[in-house]
């Protein structure tokens, strides 16, 4: 008897990123093996030396195929045995170890937009949709369009093993959310890369894709983000290292370093409106959705918990945003 293993990639595409899998027969009860693929078609390699190597490092099962199939999530390896320049994952490896003692825990909110051809879902042909107001968490054919295809997913997520802790309709008609984590930055990276695969290829079965464009519509609605909540040990104990955090963040030249890596287009959605802080411009503070970063109101209350911060956009890369915030958060901690 055999079973199938999709082995999940990163792709090398410029500016963003893409995913791309393709499928492997096992025996069963074998582990998934290395594999390699044309890295010339992936924007991995140049034509004349295009091997590249797929190293299987998170595993779940296949909640679309079912039964004892897999989903494979890999890095990819160039053939002399080191990690690819894709892959953003190896560099979050050491990091996450270095600091695996303070605890740093992840729970990532990843906005998209569901498209139906050239237009999101929800919006008429040759026009616009009510303005903002009714969307968010909204119930009802007039506010909400997609639900069948984002329960299909939520479905398919813990039907993974997935660490999902919700979804929510967003503030724009055919734009949504799902949350994972809290996990370590590792696991709730690797999380959201097979959770943004199993969304597109479950909306793929509804005839309509999903992007993680950060401003998929000009004009005034609302840009998808990934608000990245972030704790360590000492600041689930203290309001202290919570204040150390939000302080480190705004350290000199970090507030930079980490837009610049937190997606592409990321000024175009951190504008100062819709929810946003300006991109230039560093702020924290109490329950305010117009700072960078936010302390939720309860961890004020509680003295202790987590900080949210709402810069990363949709289309961000986790293994990258979850490496600078605990190279830049942890470091101070430390001392
Ligand atoms: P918002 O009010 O900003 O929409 P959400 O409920 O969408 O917040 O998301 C909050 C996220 O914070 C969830 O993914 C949750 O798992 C995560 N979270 C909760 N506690 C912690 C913690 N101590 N450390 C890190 N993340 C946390
Ligand atoms: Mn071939
Ligand atoms: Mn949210
Ligand atoms: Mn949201
Ligand atoms: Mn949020």
């Amino acid at each position: 008897m055999s079973h199938r293993a999709e082995y999940i990639w990163i792709d090398g595409t410029q500016p963003t990123a893409r995913l791309r899998s393709k499928t492997r027969i096992l025996a069963d009860g074998a582990e998934p093996p290395e594999w390699g693929f044309d890295g010339s078609s992936t924007n991995q390699a140049e034509g004349h030396s295009s091997d590249c190597v797929l190293k299987p490092v998170f595993i779940c099962p296949d909640p679309i195929r079912g039964g004892d199939d897999k989903l494979v999530l890999c890095e990819v390896y160039d053939t002399d045995g080191t990690p690819h320049p894709s892959n953003t994952r190896a560099r979050l490896r050491p990091i996450a170890e270095k600091y695996a003692a303070q605890e740093p825990l992840f729970g990532i909110e990843q906005e998209y937009t569901f498209f139906e051809g050239a237009r999101p879902l929800g919006f008429p042909a040759g026009g616009f949709p009510a303005p903002q107001g009714g969307y968010y968490c909204g119930v009802g054919a007039d506010e909400i369009f997609g639900r069948e295809v984002v329960e299909r997913h939520l479905d398919n997520c813990l039907k993974a093993g997935l660490s999902l802790s919700g979804i929510n309709a967003e503030v724009m008609p055919g734009q949504w959310e799902f949350q994972v984590g809290p996990l370590g930055p590792l696991e709730v990276s690797d999380q959201l890369w097979v959770a943004r695969w199993l969304l597109y290829r479950t909306a793929e079965d509804f005839g309509v894709s999903a992007t993680l464009d950060p401003k998929p519509v000009k004009g005034d609605w609302n840009g998808a983000g990934a608000h990245t909540n972030f704790s360590t040990k000492a600041m689930r104990e203290g309001y202290d290292a919570i204040i150390d955090a939000c302080e480190s963040l705004g350290e000199e030249g970090k507030p930079l370093e980490h837009v610049k890596n937190y997606g592409v287009g990321v000024e175009d959605r951190l504008t100062g409106l819709h929810e946003t802080a300006p991109w230039n411009e560093y702020s924290y503070g109490v329950s305010n959705r117009g700072a960078s970063v936010r302390i939720p109101w309860q961890v004020e209350r509680d003295k202790k918990g987590y900080i949210e911060d709402r810069r990363p956009n949709a289309n961000c890369d986790p293994y990258v945003v979850t490496r600078l915030m605990v190279d830049t958060v942890c470091t101070r901690l430390e001392k």
